[in-house]
Order: C-alpha cells, then structure tokens, then sequence
C-alpha cells in the first residue's frame, strides 16, 4: 500500500532511506534546513516541502532522521500543530531515552501515534535497505510501521513500549564499544608479546575471545579483509558516533543510578579519540591511541 510520507533530515542516513522508501512506490514529502540535501532529496524522487509543517501537514506517517533530541524535540514543536490527528509520527534518530519518551508524550498529547525506531547498519545499511530497526511504541502503531520499516531495512524488531528502541539502540553500542577496546588492547599487548595478528586472531576468533568486534571488524589489518583498519580506518561506523552513543549510555545510567564503570570509561576514552585523531575515523582506529600510550609499533 503506497503512503504519504514526510521525511524530515536528509543526511547522511536520511537521504538514503528516503530515496529507498520512493523506490517502493511511497510519496515522500522532503524537507531538510541544508538546501542542497533537499535537492538531492528531489533529484532521487520525493516531493520537495518548503517547511516541515509544509511536509507533515498531509502526511499518514511523518519519518525523522535528525542528529539529536534537542533536534527532534524542537522538530516535533513546530510540526505537531501542523500535522493530522492520528498521524504516526517515527523517529528513526538516535537520541536521549528520556528526549524519546518527552518526545511520545508531547506527540500522544497533541492527538499523534509515535514509535522511537533508532537504527543499526551505518550509511552501507541505509543505501542497501539492510538496516536493523529497533522500535518502542505501542503494538498496532509497530504494526503499522513495520512495513515502512521493512522497506529501508532488513530487520524490524519491537523492543517495548516509548523509548526501549533507544534504550536497545545504546545498550548494544556500549557491549559494542567495550568489546572493541579489549579487543584492541589484546592485540596491543599480543604484539608487545611478540604474537602475529594472525595468530591471535586464530585463536580468539574461534575460541571464547570471539565477539563482532573481532571477527567483523578486526581493528588490526589483515586477518579481516573487509574491516576498516584495511582501508585506514575509513568509517565504517564513525568514531564520533561510537562516542556520542556511550555519552546517551551514560547520561542514562546516571538517570537510572546504574554503575557502568566500563561504559564510562569507554565514552572517555572515544571522546578523546574523536576530539582528535579519530574525528573521521572507524571506531575501530582506537587501537592506535592504545598503541601510541603504550608506545608501541604496529
Ligand atoms: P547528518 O548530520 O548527516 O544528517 C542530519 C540532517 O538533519 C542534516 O541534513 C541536517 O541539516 C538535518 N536537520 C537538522 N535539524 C533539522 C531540522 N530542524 N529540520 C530539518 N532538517 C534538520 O546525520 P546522519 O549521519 O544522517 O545521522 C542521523 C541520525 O542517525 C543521528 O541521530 C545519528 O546518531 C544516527 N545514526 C547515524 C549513523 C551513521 O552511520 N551516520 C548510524 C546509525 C545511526
């Protein structure tokens, strides 16, 4: 069934979803602040809106791919007025679990259906439509996106009620952002140890060392072909991203009181990196801090 939809924020993962979502026979409403990524918003198919209230005002579904809550909150002041009643509103940014559940009241509050769809999959995910969605919202407004869902991305998983996509979303890049600082602190001491990548990877990759971190994008050249440590750490998933995603763990484990002392440690040590060196780079490229403060030589 072919639906109208407005999407708001054409970036580097909204252009893509949108342009797949056209593909499928869907009506996209475009609006994006950067003139030149409407334009190419318009160049791949969709409906350009001089405003967000512009693109929302006949829209059944209302698609945002913003870079932060303060960016979703205020999108949702300014369209919310503007929108029909009843209209599902799905936030696929990654943003704040509490700025996610402000976000489905604010929107339940002025008579609009809501999900937080947060993804995994990078922008290779979001041009190929093999994204994971992972959604928090009621059952029938999942229901109802899951075909939407299921157009932009491969998987579509409902998590529980508002805000447990985002709470799925950030927990997993914490396991994620741990798992590849041990693995890259284990080929830094393999390597002072006079162990080959190889080897270490040998073992690790099938013994109980084994995690994606690892065996998908091996932060060390070699064992993985296809990881970005191959290709000079070209992203890949962003080291900024890695660290604004353990800032949001940490701001919700300071709300909920829970203790996540490697968590923390984590989001220190990807801030720092993506302050410097790291800005442009997969997250995987840590290893090379590791090995700078520990003075050694690949
Ligand atoms: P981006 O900065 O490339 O795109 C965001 C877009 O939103 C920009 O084009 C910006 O102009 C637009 N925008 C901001 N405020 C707006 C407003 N009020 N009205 C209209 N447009 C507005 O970011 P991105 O890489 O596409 O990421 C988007 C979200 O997806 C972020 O929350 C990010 O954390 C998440 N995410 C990104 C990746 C990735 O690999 N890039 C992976 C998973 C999740």
């Amino acid at each position: 069934m072919s639906r109208t939809i407005a999407f708001i924020g054409l970036g580097h993962m909204g252009a893509p979803m949108a342009a797949n979502l056209v593909k499928n026979g869907h009506r996209v409403r475009a609006y994006d602040l950067v003139a030149a990524a409407l334009d190419h918003a318009v160049e791949t198919g969709a409906e350009r809106a001089g405003s967000a209230p512009d693109a929302v005002a006949d829209a059944e579904v209302v698609i945002t791919m913003l870079p932060a809550g303060t960016h979703v909150l205020g999108l949702y002041e300014e369209t919310l007025p503007a929108a029909r009643p009843g209209t599902l509103f799905i936030d696929c940014s990654t943003i704040d679990v509490l700025d996610a559940r402000t976000a489905h009241e604010r929107a339940v509050a002025a008579g609009m259906r809501t999900l937080d769809a947060p993804v995994s999959g990078g922008v290779v995910g979001a041009e190929a439509g093999t994204l994971t969605f992972m959604a928090g919202g009621g059952a029938e407004e999942f229901a109802e996106a899951r075909p939407l869902l299921e157009v932009m991305g491969r998987k579509a998983v409902h998590c529980g009620g508002a805000g447990a996509g985002q709470a799925a979303k950030i927990c997993n890049n914490m396991i994620l952002g741990i798992s590849m600082i041990a693995v890259s602190e284990a080929f830094v001491l393999g390597e002072s140890l006079g162990l080959s990548h190889q080897a270490l990877y040998d073992v690790a990759s099938t013994a109980s060392g084994q995690c994606w971190a690892l065996s998908v994008n091996c932060p060390v050249p070699g064992p993985v072909p296809a990881s970005p440590a191959n290709r000079d750490y070209r992203p890949g998933f962003a080291a900024s991203l890695m660290a604004k995603d353990l800032g949001l763990a940490a701001s919700a484990a300071h709300a909920a009181g829970v203790h996540t002392e490697l968590g923390l440690r984590a989001a220190e040590l990807y801030t720092e990196y993506a302050q410097h060196a790291g800005s442009a780079e997969d997250f995987s490229g840590i290893v090379r801090t590791i090995r700078d403060r520990s003075g050694g030589q690949a």
